[in-house]
């Protein structure tokens, strides 16, 4: 099962894909994490994506394109994958459609005001890649023992706005390319909650499988 996890930036998207990793098996796939690895390793790809993912625009698509297509090509994702981030644009659909049929797009929603608190309060294990809040976890390293840290790109306002300006007017109208396939979830409440909601659409979908 090929699933799209569709949402703003901080409305649980990356949170939720880590617990059906837990109980389906579906490897998650965020475009996101991938350009940070690059980012990281300080590769040519990574240097060229530094500077987009710092202002919250989008990377070139044959850029992301190459990465998703090294990606999904693994072993891992022969049985299905969660992709969280991508597609974000109509062309990043249209190109999807070549290399993937996706069974199914499940949108988070959230109310904005709710959103740019999360993303600022937003915290990384810097080495299993869970995510914290500090309105809920305030010790500054993770439960597998690693140092937290906030992502670049979450500390500037400028930089979230531009990446809900561009949720809105590129990535919201996707919920009418996938009308005939997706599933609205409430991204309200605890990630327990969130998940609870998941599960039984997930259970659903795999049903009909
Ligand atoms: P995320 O971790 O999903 O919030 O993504 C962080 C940043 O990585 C975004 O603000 C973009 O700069 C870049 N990025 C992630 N996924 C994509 C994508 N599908 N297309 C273009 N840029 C992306």
């Amino acid at each position: 099962m090929n699933i799209i996890l569709m949402g703003p930036q901080g409305s649980g998207k990356g949170t939720l894909a880590r617990q059906i990793i837990k109980e389906f098996g579906l490897p998650q796939i965020s475009t996101g994490d991938l350009l940070r690895e690059q980012m990281k390793k300080e590769t040519e790809l990574g240097k060229l994506a530094k500077s987009y993912v710092n202002k919250g625009s989008l990377v070139p698509l044959d850029v992301i394109l190459k990465i998703l297509q090294d990606r999904i090509s693994r072993k891992d994702c022969k049985n299905g994958y969660i992709l969280d981030g991508f597609p974000r644009s109509k062309e990043q659909a249209e190109a999807l459609k070549k290399i993937a049929k996706i069974d199914a797009v499940i949108v988070l929603e959230i109310p904005s005001d709710v959103i740019i608190k999360r993303i600022l309060t937003r915290r990384v294990c810097s080495s299993c890649g869970e995510i914290y809040n500090t309105s809920s976890y305030s010790d500054p390293t993770c439960k597998c023992g690693a140092p937290l840290y906030q992502r670049d790109d979450d500390k500037s306002e400028a930089a979230i706005r531009n990446r809900l300006e561009i949720y809105d007017r590129e990535t919201a109208p996707l919920v009418d390319f996938y009308s005939d396939r997706v599933y609205k979830l409430d991204g309200s409440g605890s990630p327990a909650e969130v998940y609870a909601r998941a599960k039984i659409l997930l259970k659903d979908l795999e049903a009909r499988k």
